[in-house]
């Protein structure tokens, strides 16, 4: 007999997955978003690593508070599943703009990530508030390390989603800034 390892079988008192999010939100690079105010007219890629550092804090100061592991609607994340998330999407969004610079300005591919499906692995709604700070920290600041690296034309560089979504490093960071805003919104942050 062996350990279980990862964080074990479902349990019946699980809240079971939230309401999975299908949209294709590549529009928010063309307009303000209606729900959390963010207009990406207004934000040039190399502010993204200022504005990620700042959303780290606040997601860490969410989590403080007594409510965090709490869903507060039916289907809706509560601030702990939303800050899993949020630190998944720091590791996925570094890791693709890894890989537009290491594709050396020929387009390159990501792979898909099932958001949704990952928060269901993970078990998010299990996530312990005072490991997932640290997990949180570490995981904003070397995304917004990895999003001061492009420069110049390394900006324009592009790549392609499985859905044929076309970005660039910079309409990526862009998109990936508008993701931590939104979230942000969600948990009233
Ligand atoms: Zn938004």
């Amino acid at each position: 007999m062996s350990e279980p390892t990862g964080p074990g079988p479902l349990r019946v008192e699980d809240p079971g997955p939230a309401t999975p999010d299908t949209a294709d939100w590549t529009w928010v690079l063309r307009q303000p978003c209606p729900d959390c105010g963010f207009d990406p007219s207004r934000l040039e890629p190399t502010a993204v690593p200022a504005l990620l550092r700042d959303a780290s804090a606040r997601y860490v100061s969410a989590l403080a508070r007594p409510q965090a592991q709490t869903r507060p609607r039916e289907g809706v994340w509560s601030p702990v599943e939303y800050a899993c998330h949020v630190r998944d999407v720091c590791d996925v969004m570094r890791g693709r703009l890894e890989q537009i610079l290491a594709g050396g300005g020929e387009v390159v591919r990501f792979t898909d990530w099932d958001q949704d499906a990952t928060a269901l692995e993970k078990q998010y709604w299990r996530a312990d508030p005072e490991v997932l700070r640290e997990e949180l920290r570490t995981a904003f600041e070397a995304a917004a390390a990895g999003y001061e690296r492009p420069d110049g034309d390394e900006w324009g560089w592009p790549a392609v989603r499985s859905n044929g979504s076309e970005f660039t490093a910079g309409t990526l960071a862009v998109y990936f800034a508008h993701d931590i805003r939104h979230h942000l919104w969600d948990v009233n942050a």
